[in-house]
């Protein structure tokens, strides 16, 4: 059974909950609707059909909505840059509709730049081509290395002037998740003093998100053990693949634990612990090596929130399960990405001198890990060495390397593991700038082929063998800032 678009059966659980938490409210429409980018892969695999909705543009854009939908944005709140906000909100986005996915699992749509809402603040209520652009190409990049997000289904534009640092065209998101409930959510009636409303959204997260949780002595605490261990693994599996999120405000973390709402985010380039890929982040906050301890804080957040369902010493018991947690993924992942079979506590002075090293010469993150998962087969050192200046420390570092692989594993079956680990293909900055900048001017084919290449990106694919290149040097001075 497929669904077009504008006959999506479902009004969202969302909706069940009282309506203190969300207000109705319709997109508001633009001219000339365009489709910039359809995921007919993912349309296909949730069964939705897009070659079935007429107008299909329009229901990207908001200009139409599904017969007897009644779209609504959720008011949350959270701590932006560590200062508590008392009412955020969806100020772009609206949930349109839900519907069932042909494995029974269910899915919210939503649209990200539909127009203003009551929770728009000084907002328009709109969102940028080039910001769009950004979050259709990361979410499914992410998805295809693996890692927990929301999900992009297509991108529409309008020739609608939107004024950002300057004038540029507005654009809107089709996004997908299980549901886009944030720890603001509880933030907002913590700081509101509504526990009933805590204690009626916790209930409904566990009744539709985390059913085991029913079964659990306490199934609130259980809840909170669940959310800390999958922050904890995706913000494991963002170190491992070097991506920043670039904005960790609490009203940016998922209760799912997915990566969500894609702005200044960057992959790193050449390694740098430190690197901040938004440049509004002047203390460097969010910082690529800051980013697990800000899934702490931001989960203290949510702890703090859910106080009036569960006892402080609980709470804090349950926190201080999260480092452990997190280097226990982050060790797993390491242990893939250099190819062992199991990982030793002594596995960490190895990792830890292969980053002092790395951060010396800012090596290239990914093509280091790609060309390291060769090396098991063709021991070729002189293409890793170049990628180091300190060249004979780095010798130092690699007949260590290859001692610790002594374990009876062979070359071919570990290479094989690490390069179904070690992508070959990342979103680089450069590469979604170029996309960005053929799409201004309306042509719409790179960001086609972008999305095309990042769908495999452990798969050698020749053709697009360029955009696995070292960036060029103008990629260091590009900037990318909140404005989206
Ligand atoms: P963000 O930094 O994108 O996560 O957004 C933080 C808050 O500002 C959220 O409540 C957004 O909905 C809101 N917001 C961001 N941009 C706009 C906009 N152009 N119009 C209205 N609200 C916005
Ligand atoms: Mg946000």
């Amino acid at each position: 059974m497929t669904h077009p678009l504008h006959a999506l059966p479902l009004q969202p659980r969302f909706t069940t909950l009282s309506p203190r938490f969300y207000t109705p409210t319709v997109p508001t429409p633009m001219p000339g609707a365009e489709v910039v980018a359809l995921n007919q892969p993912l349309a296909q695999a949730l069964g939705l059909d897009l070659a079935a909705t007429p107008d299909l543009a329009d229901y990207l854009l908001g200009n139409r909505i599904p017969q007897g939908s009644q779209p609504v944005a959720s008011v949350y709140s959270g701590h932006q840059f560590g200062v508590n906000v008392p009412q955020l909100g969806d100020g772009r986005a609206l949930l349109i509709a839900e519907f069932a996915a042909p494995d029974g699992k269910i899915w919210e749509w939503q649209l990200k730049g539909a127009g203003p809402t009551p929770y728009s603040r000084r907002g328009d209520g709109r969102a940028v081509l080039r910001s769009s652009i950004r979050e259709y190409l990361a979410s499914e990049a992410l998805h295809h290395l693996g890692i927990p997000t929301t999900r992009a289904l297509a991108l529409a534009a309008s020739p609608q002037r939107v004024w950002r640092e300057t004038a540029e065209t507005a654009a809107v998101v089709s996004r997908l998740a299980p549901s886009f409930v944030r720890f603001g959510h509880f933030e907002y009636y913590f700081y509101q003093g509504e526990p009933e409303r805590i204690r009626e959204l916790a209930d409904w997260v566990i009744r539709h998100h985390y059913p085991a949780c029913q079964a659990a002595e306490q199934p609130y605490l259980a809840l909170l053990q669940a959310v800390i261990s999958r922050t904890a693994t995706l913000i494991a599996h963002w170190q491992a693949v070097g991506f920043c999120h670039g904005v960790m405000n609490s009203d940016n973390m998922s209760i799912l634990g997915l990566t969500l709402d894609y702005g200044p985010y960057g992959f790193l380039d050449g390694f740098d612990a430190g690197h901040i890929c938004n440049h509004s982040d002047d203390s460097g906050r969010y910082a690529y090596n800051q980013q697990p301890q800000i899934g702490l804080w931001n989960l203290h957040c949510l702890a703090q929130a859910l106080l009036p369902l569960i006892e402080r010493e609980d709470l804090l018991a349950a926190l201080s399960d999260y480092q452990p947690q997190f280097e226990a993924a982050f060790a797993a992942l390491l242990q893939r990405k250099l190819g062992f079979s199991q990982w030793q506590d002594e596995d960490w002075t190895l990792v830890t001198d292969l980053f002092e090293l790395m951060q010396a010469t800012h090596t290239d993150w990914t093509i280091f890990w790609r060309t390291l998962s060769h090396w098991p087969v063709q021991q070729n050192s002189a293409e890793l060495r170049d990628l180091f200046l300190a060249r004979t420390q780095f010798d130092d570092w690699l007949a260590r390397y290859a001692a610790r692989l002594q374990d009876g594993v062979d070359a071919a079956s570990r290479s094989a593991q690490m390069l179904a680990t070690n992508p070959k293909y990342i979103l680089r900055n450069h590469l979604a700038e170029l996309a960005i900048q053929a799409a201004q001017r309306g042509d719409y084919r790179e960001v086609q082929q972008l999305e095309l290449c990042l769908r495999q990106p452990f798969a050698e694919q020749p053709e697009f063998a360029a955009y696995a290149a070292l960036p060029p040097s103008w990629a260091s001075e590009l900037s990318v800032s909140c404005s989206s």
